[in-house]
């Protein structure tokens, strides 16, 4: 930690060499002023000097390409009258705070939009359209589809912050994943049938048994099946392919495979390192209007990573979209 000794004269008697590095080299002997000029921390020490009581301070650099933050203390020590001052770089605490405040911004923004939709509605029932049943039949139908979108995006962000809780506690029940794959996909039948999607599965014969979580393991199929038949649309096939347990060099494990493909419009690869991220979506209004919550594939990475599995996606466009997810068997 970057640190620096300044004398009761108010002159640097000493500053380690990462202190030399972030504030530049010769600092010995200098007055503090000239090698620390940012008026915040500069009152902190000044205060220091003369009421001998502990201050914090912020001080914030840039290397010509990112911010650093540091949070500075500065402590009277006992080299008579000096002051210690130390660098905390609390960048990565900033960058969280920072992540936070975009997710709670991005939920609100997204919350709003059907809000917004049905007090629209709600006021021309009360006045425009009061006596035209035609109209209100409509309207009821919209406000029922966006008060379902409201109730899909609290239903996805409960998940993800349950997902997010028990990321770091291993999963310890032997589950039957063909079992599950199959009961799961016996339930999107009627979905795939409706959208005019043809679901295939090639499952393994008998038991695939791996230490996991049924309920999650359950979601990351719906999530997975679901989108293709979502964005694969009309007259597209989506195919799930299970694989019996086998050695998988980058777990450096047994592990099984479970691939979710599609025949889709694909992905345009510069999408792909960020499809996991809440709320990236490739086409924001495309995928509204399917009704998604851009939460869905960020809830299996973080069930995945609970598994300690990988997941790998290939795309581009025109070729269709495979997700491939790997998890190990214990
Ligand atoms: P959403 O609720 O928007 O579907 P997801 O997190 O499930 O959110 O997916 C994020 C984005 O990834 C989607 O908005 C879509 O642009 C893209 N995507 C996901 N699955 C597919 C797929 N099978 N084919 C094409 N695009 C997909």
């Amino acid at each position: 930690m970057p640190a620096v000794l300044i004398r009761q004269d108010e002159r640097i008697e000493a500053a380690n060499s990462l202190a030399e590095s972030l504030l530049g080299a010769g600092l010995a002997g200098r007055h503090f002023i000239t090698a620390l000029r940012q008026p915040q921390l500069l009152d902190a020490i000044e205060g220091s000097l003369r009421d001998r009581v502990a201050r914090v301070a912020e001080y914030l650099t840039n290397n010509g390409q990112q911010d650093t933050c540091f949070r500075v203390s500065a402590r009277p020590v006992d080299l008579p009258g000096g002051v210690l001052v130390c660098f905390e770089d609390v960048t990565h605490v900033e960058q969280l705070g920072q992540m936070r405040r975009d997710f709670v911004a991005n939920v609100s923004h997204e919350l709003r939009t059907p809000l917004t939709a049905l007090i629209g509605f709600i006021e021309t029932l009360r006045g425009p359209a009061r006596n035209d049943t035609v109209a209100q039949t409509r309207f009821l139908g919209i406000m029922d589809s966006e008060a379902h979108r409201m109730n899909r995006l609290v239903g996805d962000l409960l998940s993800l912050s349950r997902v997010e809780a028990e990321e770091r506690v291993r999963p310890t029940t032997l589950v039957n994943l063909c079992q599950v794959v199959r009961s799961t996909l016996h339930g999107l039948t009627p979905v795939a049938a409706e959208a005019g999607v043809t679901l295939v599965s090639d499952l393994p014969e008998g038991r695939v048994e791996i230490t996991g979580d049924e309920d999650q393991l359950r979601q990351v199929v719906t999530n997975l099946v679901e989108n293709g038949v979502k964005y694969g649309g009309k007259g597209s096939t989506v195919h799930v392919h299970l694989s019996q347990a086998a050695y998988a060099p980058r777990l450096r494990t047994q592990a099984v495979g479970l691939t979710v493909s599609d025949t889709g419009p694909g992905i345009d690869p510069i999408h792909l390192p960020r499809l996991t991220e809440r709320f990236y979506r490739v086409d924001s209004h495309r995928s509204r209007e399917m009704g998604g919550t851009g939460l869905g594939l960020a809830i299996v990475k973080h069930i995945v990573n609970r598994h300690r599995g990988r997941m790998r996606i290939d795309s581009d466009l025109g070729q269709g979209t495979r997700f491939v997810v790997t998890l190990p068997v214990s």
